[in-house]
């Protein structure tokens, strides 16, 4: 970041003028270079970038592409819940701006449509790089050097070609999208954004990043509507994706940045399971994040002036109206059953403060 812009984050006159972006709808050419920065938030910086979305865009389009009639169409219905998107119809192109838009979303098919989003190298390393691009209107630097952004020559071109398409056609409602869920959870994050980071960092036995959290709010993200990277820490979060919206925005938002936090967790359960000679369960640390941040935020909610009213009973994950993600979203059904069981048996002790975290940690590796 320029010292420039740091110099401006705290600076009222920028709030404002950034509000004036926010509800102004802008001429589309000023609007590509208009780049989001950051919203005076605590916690987290959110952005809006033009060559991110496009490249989530065709890694997308590529998905689905090849998921039509193919053997991974299967592979994605049995092993792994697909994108909860309703993407927006597709606006008319011209016949060379069509040919333009197949022929990247085929480079895309060929290349990258195979590999995940979270777990391949180069694919982690091109979304940084295209986050970082986010005030170039090119990647090659031959107009401004600064804008070489060093991918490869044929993927640079794909890129460059089809960049005008994606900007005349696509680009004005996804980032109206991704200014919008912006918008919705701004409030909440400047409220409670540094309780809460704080609380999570306590209760993970740690300290929250010193720096801001980046997060990209892209239109389409990966098949779980978000994923979170480490190294530099980074969180992609999908504005169109139906998981995403409401209260919930803020819960996704916060598990998404406790991955960067949450490690300690992971260490914990590895060392007790070594201790009785058990197998490491996968996903026990994913599902205790998901519980730990669903009970976290549904405490903050309720109490909340600025969070959507939410009235009704309490208990699993539901107390006031407010069903935490994993509930809602069915994955304790989804055979996480168990984890829930030892979770509300032994961790939820500790969140109430009458246990500790070795302690409570220990006991639901001993139950395993
Ligand atoms: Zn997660």
């Amino acid at each position: 970041m320029r010292p420039a812009m740091r110099r401006w984050r705290n600076n009222a006159s920028f709030s404002l003028l950034l509000v004036f972006f926010l509800l102004v709808p802008l001429h589309s050419e000023a609007q590509s270079q208009v780049n989001f920065w950051e919203t005076p938030l605590p916690v987290f910086e959110l952005h809006s970038g033009f060559w991110i979305n496009l490249h989530h865009t065709l890694y997308y389009e590529a998905r689905q592409s090849k998921a039509v009639g193919s053997r991974e169409a299967n592979v994605d219905k049995s092993a792994t819940p697909s994108a909860k998107q309703v993407p927006p119809a597709k606006p008319p192109l011209a016949a060379v701006e069509q040919k333009t838009w197949d022929d990247a979303v085929s480079y895309y098919a060929a290349n990258y449509a195979n590999k995940d989003l979270l777990f391949t190298t180069e694919l982690i390393q091109l979304k940084d790089q295209l986050g970082d691009f986010e005030d170039c209107d090119e990647l090659s630097g031959r107009k401004r050097k600064f804008c070489d952004a060093g991918l490869s020559p044929n993927l640079t071109q794909v890129l460059e070609a089809v960049a005008p398409v994606y900007r005349a056609h696509f680009w004005a409602e996804h980032d109206r999208a991704n200014r919008r869920w912006i918008l919705q959870v701004a409030p909440l994050v400047r409220e409670q954004g540094v309780g809460l980071s704080e609380r999570l960092a306590d209760i993970y036995q740690t300290r929250w990043p010193h720096q801001k959290i980046r997060v990209d709010v892209v239109a389409f993200a990966n098949w779980a509507g978000a994923y979170t990277t480490v190294d530099p820490l980074r969180v992609t979060i999908a504005s169109l994706d139906s998981r995403n919206q409401g209260p919930q925005a803020l819960e996704v938002l916060f598990h998404e940045g406790s991955h960067g936090i949450a490690e300690p967790v992971q260490t914990a359960i590895i060392r007790e399971c070594r201790q009785r000679d058990k197998p490491i369960p996968r996903d026990l640390w994913h599902a205790l994040v998901f519980y730990t941040t669903g009970e976290v935020i549904r405490t903050v909610l309720t109490s909340s002036p600025a969070a959507p009213q939410n009235k009704g009973g309490s208990g699993s994950g539901n107390g006031n109206g407010y069903s935490a993600y994993a509930f809602r979203e069915g994955l304790y059904q989804r055979g996480w059953k168990g984890y829930l069981e030892l979770l509300q048996r032994f961790w939820q002790p500790y969140l109430d403060g009458k246990a500790t975290f070795d302690d409570a940690i220990a006991r639901m590796v001993s139950s395993l």
